[in-house]
């Protein structure tokens, strides 16, 4: 049990503060009411405001910590990778095996043909990757991927911009706004903060008028949206620069804030205006590419102008398709040129990091008076990263932002660098993957290809809680605890001003531990000592939070389950710039927020262009291929999972219908039904799923929430239903994964129409 001092109820009940810690949006307060060793139930925060409250995620963890499906202890494969056969393995021969594959490959390979993926299923300042990460570091390095799916676009889009990733106000400020604009925003389901839709509900109670801009009318403009305007997916380019169109012919632009804070807006105005291609990017030539009506676009537009100040929320969804970056970066500039970025109740769209709490320690204090020659590569501890070149496209000539080494593989070309390897183009001839919290056959794209390849090593160790279909593919599945059952930190998910101090509230079950206690114990068959795997939890603990400022008291953060910063004043992102611009500048290269990006002119590519552009890709709606696959698929985020986590939890089950979203009018011409099975199909995969017939979605356009478990029958059909069946591996120039941009066609299964006609 924990050291710090748990309440006790008026029965023989202790009540442990903990929380949740999923990839989710949020981060929670969970008070676990625990008898005779068992968490028998969950609260969530009572106390004081502002209130982290969990979601029905978080309060139906009981249901995962005791699920019969956890894994019990480790297993060695028996049958065919993906056939599921294990047998079950003592932890001393399991790591034996483990260190001796690692041994061997580094032996004959060399470190680079160890692939490490991490993921962010289990996750905690301390617990999740971490750790292993270190150990395979110290045991000479491996080739890893970068690039995150959720947010890589709108990551990209802010560090052109802005030159910084922290971006977006704290909640609170959203009282300030006249108007907020929900693009592609949905905190109802991916939470954005936990406090995100108090504040939408406050302000729409204040009379604060919301529209959301989405393909579905989600269950976020469903609650708070006063309008909701569907829109085409992968056109939103168009449509804001179709709204710039608006404000640049009718003068509703803010001149002093573009002269002021802003470099670069007489090109992108010659764009929007056609000076450079013949095209005037006006709402009429936008009506047909989006979908909007011409009206609808200038109207908003309008009133965005003039509702000054108003948040333009940019959601990272839009941006998590072929060309994202183009969204992303569009939406930033209509913030800029209308004026609302510095100011309360404006908002700075881009990747939203409020606040510094996000980052976690370092397991290796850096040297800050160490100065980088970033065009030399940037030194890595990840030896067989060291020295190698900036990735293609990189924005390194900024301070801070992503690692730029090119030894690294972008994540959604993972499946293809296994099979193809250095005479592919990769850095590296992949031999084995050591896969930690992370269900990649499922999250990455092209799962069916991911299978291939997984397949195809010579060896695969994961460290899991379930046996997903990830872990169906290892050799080597190694059971890990959860973090109701050991001690850590977590940090707000997106950087806001509080931590949570997750006290342990039961032991570890059956014969989990975790990816730490796996370390140490790995750590002396690989010959390692470091001095890291001998330290207590607490300590490393202690450790990290030592480096944080805004922790002042490590203890009372543990005793009390938690610290809630107080703020002076709602978190304004770029308030100072904006406030004192002779002595605080924009961290970009110019010093002010660029409209037209000097780093992206250098680069000299049509494909990411130095002003936002409207883009089309291959597999885009006006494509050939769309002959074939005439729908557009969305892969959302269910509120019932947190990507593929959760999966298998009943009482979140029963709270949502999991079927593909179809417009009625494509189901009809299809002989589709609502609850029907159906079969969503392309190139690259088949799924079968419940077909969910709805307006909810515009014609056009189907969903499946991604996260749904991959699980292929003997005819190659998902009837998991997992997204990323579906979707394209090849990410955008700026590295955004087009999880939003395949193509597909949907029938009902033969077997339903058996069943009809029988
Ligand atoms: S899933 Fe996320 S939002 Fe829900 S309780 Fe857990 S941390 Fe909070």
């Amino acid at each position: 049990m924990s050291e710090s001092s748990p309440e006790m109820d008026n029965s023989d009940t202790t009540i442990v503060s903990t929380g949740c810690c999923h990839d989710c949006g949020g981060r929670c307060i969970l008070k676990a009411h625990v008898k005779a060793g068992k968490i028998i139930r969950f609260e969530s925060d009572t106390g004081k405001a502002p209130q982290i409250r969990a979601c029905a995620r978080g309060r139906a963890y009981r249901q995962r910590l005791y699920s019969p499906q956890r894994l019990q202890y480790p297993l060695r494969r028996v049958g065919a990778r993906g056939s599921g056969k294990f047998e079950r393995l003592s932890w001393d021969e399991a790591l034996d095996v483990v260190a001796t594959h690692l041994k061997r490959i580094k032996t004959i390979y060399g470190n680079s043909a160890i692939l490490f993926l991490p993921g962010a299923g289990n996750q905690g300042m301390l617990h999740g990757p971490t750790a292993p990460g270190l150990l395979l570091t110290q045991f000479g390095g491996f080739t890893r991927y970068w690039g995150i799916p959720s947010y890589e676009g709108a990551l990209f889009a802010s560090m052109a911009t802005y030159g910084t990733i922290r971006t977006g106000h704290s909640r609170d400020d959203l009282m300030n706004s006249r108007m907020i604009i929900m693009w592609g925003w949905n905190p109802a389901n991916t939470i954005w903060d936990p406090e995100t839709n108090l504040w939408l509900a406050r302000a729409r109670e204040n009379g604060t008028r919301i529209v959301a801009v989405d393909p579905r009318y989600t269950d976020s403009a469903a609650t708070f949206a006063d309008q909701w305007i569907p829109i085409r997916p992968g056109t939103d380019a168009a449509m804001l620069a179709a709204m710039a169109h608006v404000m640049i012919s009718e003068s509703l632009f803010d001149r002093n804030f573009i002269a002021k804070y802003t470099v670069g807006f007489d090109a992108y105005k010659d764009y929007v205006l056609g000076k450079c291609d013949g095209t005037a990017k006006t709402p009429r030539w936008a009506e047909p590419i989006t979908r909007v009506p011409a009206q609808t676009i200038a109207d908003l537009a309008r009133a965005y102008a003039k509702s000054k100040p108003s948040a333009l929320i940019a959601g990272w969804g839009p941006a998590r398709t072929a060309i994202g970056e183009q969204y992303a970066r569009g939406a930033a500039v209509l913030c800029a040129i209308t004026g609302n970025i510095g100011i309360n109740g404006g908002y700075a769209s881009g990747f939203m990091r409020a606040y510094s709490s996000r980052e976690t320690g370092h397991l290796i204090k850096k040297d800050p008076s160490r100065q980088i020659d970033k065009s030399k590569g940037i030194p890595s501890s990840n030896p067989v990263e060291n020295g190698a070149l900036p990735r293609p496209n990189s924005l390194y000539k900024l301070s801070g932002g992503t690692n730029a080494t090119s030894a690294r593989i972008h994540q959604s070309k993972i499946w293809d660098a296994i099979l193809r390897g250095r005479a592919g183009g990769y850095p590296a001839d992949l031999k084995m993957a050591y896969i930690v919290a992370s269900n990649c056959l499922n999250q990455y794209p092209n799962s069916n290809r991911g299978a291939q390849a997984l397949k195809s090593l010579e060896f695969v160790v994961v460290h899991e809680q379930f046996m997903t279909a990830t872990a169906r593919h290892a050799d080597i599945v190694l059971p890990v605890n959860t973090f109701m059952e050991r001690n850590d930190i977590a940090p707000p998910w997106l950087g806001s001003p509080y931590y949570i101090y997750l006290n342990k509230a039961v032991d570890s079950l059956y014969e989990s531990k975790s990816d730490l206690e796996i370390c140490r114990e790995l750590a002396p068959r690989l010959g390692l000592s470091a001095d890291f795997f001998k330290m207590s939890d607490e300590d490393i603990l202690r450790m990290f939070a030592s480096r944080r400022k805004d922790i002042p008291d490590f203890d009372t953060m543990q005793r009390e389950g938690g610290l809630k910063i107080e703020m002076a004043e709602p978190i304004v992102a770029f308030k100072d710039q904006v406030r004192d611009p002779q002595n605080k500048s924009f961290p970009t290269l110019s010093g002010k927020i660029e409209i037209d990006c000097a780093l992206l002119a250098e680069m000299d590519n049509a494909r990411i262009p130095a002003v936002p552009k409207y883009l089309g890709h291959s597999e885009h709606y006006d494509t050939p291929l769309a002959q074939t696959y005439p729908l557009q698929l969305l892969t959302t985020h269910s509120k019932i999972r947190t990507h593929s986590t959760l999966e298998q939890v009943p009482w979140l089950q029963a709270l949502e219908c999991q079927g593909a979203w179809i417009h009625p009018s494509d189901a009809q011409c299809r002989g589709i039904t609502d609850g029907d099975r159906i079969d969503i199909f392309n190139d690259r995969g088949r799924i079968r799923v419940n077909a969910y017939v709805t307006e909810r979605i515009m014609p056009g356009v189907v969903n499946v929430c991604q996260g749904a478990w991959y699980a292929p029958d003997d005819d190659g059909v998902d009837i998991g239903g997992c997204a990323n069946t579906l979707t394209l591996d090849e990410p955008s120039p700026g590295g955004a994964f087009p999880m939003n941009s395949a193509l597909v066609q949907v029938e009902r299964t033969q077997q339903n129409q058996q069943e009809k006609s029988s």
